[in-house]
């Protein structure tokens, strides 16, 4: 692998070609499970990389306020009829820089700073940007917080009505980073015209399984859908807001003029593109894999001995809990990476210890399922995790290695979309 298919690149600037091309090989060797990331096609590549990106197109299609839109606005129209298509919904934004700025943009439509709002706790599963505290989301605005119940693992639906009755928040966030388990949209829906709220479904993490049918849809039943589109929808790093006709307006008002400024139409181009590949028949079967995996992979690490958070997993995610076992969540996570598999230490519900050295690690399959790995990989996939898992608590170096060099091994027989052969 050379840094050869970025010439103009290696010509202009050979330090950051190369870092770009060792971030090739890196992508290419390893087993990604980091339940966030993906690998975007060639074709979402490419169209992330065109001179779109020369222009400035502030204002949306038919009412910019730059000249020369022609194009620029056939490519955010095509976006936004994919994205009302493919989720079934009045209206689109596919405006947002990225997933933190779409939720801001939905306080900006919906609250004012002071009110309350309410979503899931970080340490129990849910986003920053659902009101915690460090985020501005939790310094602006006054965020109540629900959780799982300690028994189940499961989102507690009676405890999220009683809060939300107790305190009438304005929005309610449901969704959230480390959730394993289908999210009852109906359920929420009933509570927040209980509550009189307005409800943002963040499908951040699950947009993918829903495209493709392998979660149920929040369409019919939530107020505003906010998404990134590069996690389990495989499109470039951004993020959409999607609502019914009614609150059309205030969603496009928050985005532009009230959040930001020019559109990245480069990346409007890409999601345009990610949009129709999530639309064929390919990404039904893609989005249903990815939950088989997880389900397979889950099921062979309950075998390993490790105990899952919830108990196992409804879609692409699994949340371990190395609370029983001797590494915390940090090093564990760290001898993984140095064995060829890439995850993230992430807190667990209830969890003893710090934030920032937690319990858990979080895993996903939507990485492993693009490159064709399927449910007869998984108990090898366990395997090699638990063999890390057992050398990180030996300081077995050695281990950690041969490890290494079987993923190596395996990764090259199933090469990932966007990424030069080996
Ligand atoms: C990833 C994520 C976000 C934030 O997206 P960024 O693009 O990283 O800003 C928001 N909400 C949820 C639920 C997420 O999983």
């Amino acid at each position: 692998m050379s840094a050869s298919r970025h010439p103009a690149l290696l010509a202009t600037d050979p330090e950051l070609a190369s870092f770009v091309a060792a971030e090739e090989v890196l992508q290419a060797q390893t087993l990604r499970l980091i339940p966030s990331e993906n690998y975007v096609s060639a074709a979402v590549l490419e169209a992330s990389g065109t001179v779109l990106q020369n222009k400035y197109s502030e204002g949306y299609p038919g009412r910019r306020y730059y000249e020369g839109q022609q194009n620029i606005d056939r490519v955010e129209a095509l976006a936004v009829e994919r994205a009302k298509g493919l989720f079934g919904v009045d209206h689109a934004n596919v405006q947002p820089y990225s997933g933190s700025p779409a939720n801001l943009a939905v306080y900006l439509a919906f609250a004012k700073p002071g009110d309350t709002v309410m979503g899931m706790a970080l340490p129990m599963g849910g986003h920053l940007t659902h009101g915690w505290g460090v985020s501005a989301t939790g310094s602006w605005f006054r965020g109540v917080q629900y959780g799982v119940r300690a028994d189940t693992g499961l989102i507690d639906y009676d405890a999220v009505r009683d809060l939300a009755l107790a305190e009438r928040p304005k929005l309610i966030f449901c969704g959230g980073t480390a959730l394993p388990r289908t999210i009852d949209f109906a359920a929420f829906a009933e509570i927040a015209r209980e509550a009189g709220s307005i409800l943002v479904a963040d499908v951040a993490h699950i947009a993918g399984l829903i495209a493709g049918g392998a979660h149920p849809s929040p369409a019919d039943h939530v107020d505003v859908i906010s998404t990134t589109t590069h996690k389990t929808l495989r499109g470039p790093r951004g993020a959409m807001l999607m609502c019914r006709e009614e609150h059309a307006k205030a969603i496009d008002k928050a985005v532009f003029p009230g959040l930001q400024g020019g559109p990245h139409n480069q990346t409007t181009a890409g999601i345009a593109v990610a949009l129709h590949e999530a639309a064929q028949p390919s990404f039904v079967s893609y989005a249903h894999a990815v939950v088989a995996n997880a389900k397979a992979l889950a099921a062979a690490l309950l075998q390993k001995g490790f105990d899952l958070v919830s108990g196992g997993t409804d879609n692409h995610l699994i949340l371990i809990d190395l609370t029983g076992k001797d590494v915390p969540g940090k090093i564990a996570a760290k001898a993984l990476d140095r064995a060829g598999i890439v995850v993230n230490y992430n807190t667990v519900p209830f969890d003893p210890r710090k934030p920032f050295d937690p319990s858990g690690v979080r895993i996903g399959t939507p990485s492993l399922t693009s490159r064709g790995l399927s449910t007869e990989h998984m108990p090898l996939v366990a395997d090699w995790i638990s063999r890390a898992v057992d050398a990180a608590a030996k300081g077995d170096e050695q281990a950690l290695a041969a490890i290494r060099a079987e993923v190596t091994d395996l990764m090259a027989a199933f090469p990932a979309p966007g990424l030069p052969l080996a």
